[in-house]
């Protein structure tokens, strides 16, 4: 899978100023060769930035003057490899749709490095469409313009509603064609992580036997994302239970939005428990719990309420990767590991009703508040109310906003009867209250008609006023802005979008 180094024309340049674009400081480079292949991104004809996130390259401790001259343009594209990159593409494997596929790997993806953020922050900077890879398989190693335009947009409105989540630094088109069904325009997203260290990524080693992999693999994790399991008595158990929890609670984070992911493969979760890769993702507006958008997800595996059930199936499959590590004696391992995911079910569950309290104005803590929330979801299944809009206009003292978005008011007025009791046991009104459900109550969500219309204009027209606008729109998703109200309208009926690709 390496190639020899030295032996081909590089385009590792000192940039002209003396200045490296990035200062990387690789960890996942060291590790052995069988966990990522060594290649330079393919080259892109004419690339042209279409966007930078200047405030996350701020963060990330970059210069984003010197990213948006041609040098640093020339980075993001793949043309030029920075100054102490180490590009790779990383092996590993994973479930799809249940299904076992031992090698899967970037196939369209290089990890140029990593570099330590402001906060002391380890993130990996990853191009996306970058190229074939030794995992590319049949695919092109290309992204169109589209899908890169609306992980750009959906991953950073997931940053600012506070969901963890990859994040997306630039946007380049590539000046090149992509052959889908039809021919589109070509681009390249630069991706940052905390990780690229996925479920799959275990699974791969797991799959071939390679225990010493494994283990340099859950060392790498605990140093990484989880130091703190290293001074447990069983850190490898500690990691487990750790990854656990943070799933949990970011599924919960995606049931509280509306979220749906749309791909929750092996492949596609992340150990560091962010939402990682966004394919045909996407919110729901009108609440139904069975909702699918994805276009290849015909049995509905992946639907909105399956969510929960399909990550702690995800992590059973982490943890039987982790057995070797847990105990030499099989039995005993498997009997840790799963009372280890035996915890998932009172962690998502504590971390959704903690949520549901907020969204609801709730600041103390009843039993019957479950049935309270999921009495509030039942309302909005029967009344087909928009399910963001709907928890934004709650009001603990009006219905004016609330009741018309239900189709059949009466389950509505049912509802907030027990709601404005359970207020009323509150210890006091506060005054932050509604203050306090708006900052859990986003008024802006990714909507995919705002989300299509934006890419149809950019990729039709080359107009990138509308997204934008939506980007700026989802920075600040907590806060109504009287410009903007008509953003956090639903789809009229024409408007609605029922299906989503993958666009790979
Ligand atoms: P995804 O469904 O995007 O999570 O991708 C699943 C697998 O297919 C991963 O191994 C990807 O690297 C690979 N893949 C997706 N699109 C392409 C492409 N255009 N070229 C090569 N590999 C791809
Ligand atoms: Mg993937």
């Amino acid at each position: 899978m390496a190639n020899e180094t030295g032996l081909a024309v590089s385009s590792r340049l000192a940039p002209a100023d003396g200045k490296s674009a990035f200062p990387f400081d690789n960890r996942y480079a060291r590790l052995p060769e069988r966990f990522y292949a060594r290649l330079e991104p393919t080259p892109v004809a004419a690339p042209r930035l279409l966007r930078l996130n200047e405030a996350l390259a701020c963060e990330l401790g970059l210069d984003p003057a010197h990213l948006a001259t041609p040098e640093g343009i020339a980075v993001l594209a793949g043309n030029r490899v920075a100054p102490g990159s180490e590009p790779i593409a990383l092996a590993y494997a994973g479930h799809q749709f249940g299904n076992f596929v031992p090698q899967l790997g970037d196939g369209r993806a290089i990890l140029l490095g990593e570099v330590i953020d402001r906060a002391g922050r380890r993130r990996d900077i990853q191009l996306k469409g970058s190229g074939p890879t030794p995992f590319s398989r049949r695919g092109d190693g290309r992204a169109a313009v589209g899908p890169v335009l609306r992980e750009y947009i959906v991953s950073e409105a997931m940053a600012a509603l506070g969901i963890p989540t990859t994040r997306s630094l630039a946007a380049v088109a590539t000046g090149e064609p992509v052959f889908r069904e039809t021919a589109l325009p070509g681009a390249v997203l630069t991706r940052v992580a905390s990780s690229h260290v996925r479920v799959g990524t275990f699974q791969f080693f797991a799959a071939r036997g390679d225990g010493e992999a494994l283990r340099l693999l859950a060392d790498h994790v605990i140093d990484r994302h989880y130091p703190e399991a290293r001074e447990r008595p069983d850190p490898y158990r500690a990691l487990f239970e750790a990854v656990i929890a943070r799933q949990a609670a970011l599924v919960a984070r995606w049931m509280l939005v509306g979220f749906i992911h749309g791909v929750m493969n092996t492949d596609n979760c992340s150990v560091a428990g962010e939402t990682i890769d966004y394919g045909p993702c996407a919110f729901m507006d009108t609440y139904d719990p069975r909702t699918v958008f994805s276009s290849i997800d015909q049995g509905g595996r992946y639907a909105y309420a399956n969510q929960p059930r399909i990550c702690h199936w995800n992590l059973a499959r982490l943890g039987e990767t982790l057995l070797p590590l847990l105990s030499d004696d099989d039995d005993k391992a498997l009997a840790m590991a799963n009372d280890s995911l035996a915890s998932f079910q009172s962690l998502y569950g504590g971390a959704l009703i903690a949520g549901m309290r907020r969204k609801l104005g709730l600041f103390t803590e009843e039993d019957e508040d479950a049935g309270l929330a999921q009495g509030f979801l039942d309302a909005l299944a029967k009344g087909q109310a928009d399910f963001t809009l709907a928890f934004r206009a709650l009001d603990p003292d009006s219905d004016e906003a609330a009741r018309p978005l239900f189709g059949d008011a009466a389950s509505y007025d049912a509802w907030v009867v027990r709601w404005r009791e359970r207020l009323a046991r509150e210890p006091e009104q506060a005054a932050g209250r509604r203050a306090a459900m708006h900052a859990a109550n986003p008024a802006y969500i990714p909507r995919n008609h705002r989300v299509e219309a934006a890419l149809a204009a950019a990729i039709e027209r080359d107009d990138y006023a509308p997204f934008e606008e939506l980007v700026e729109v989802l920075s600040r998703p907590y806060e109504a802005r009287e410009a903007f109200a008509a953003y956090a309208d639903p789809p009229r009926p024409e408007e609605r979008v029922s299906q989503t690709f993958c666009g790979t």
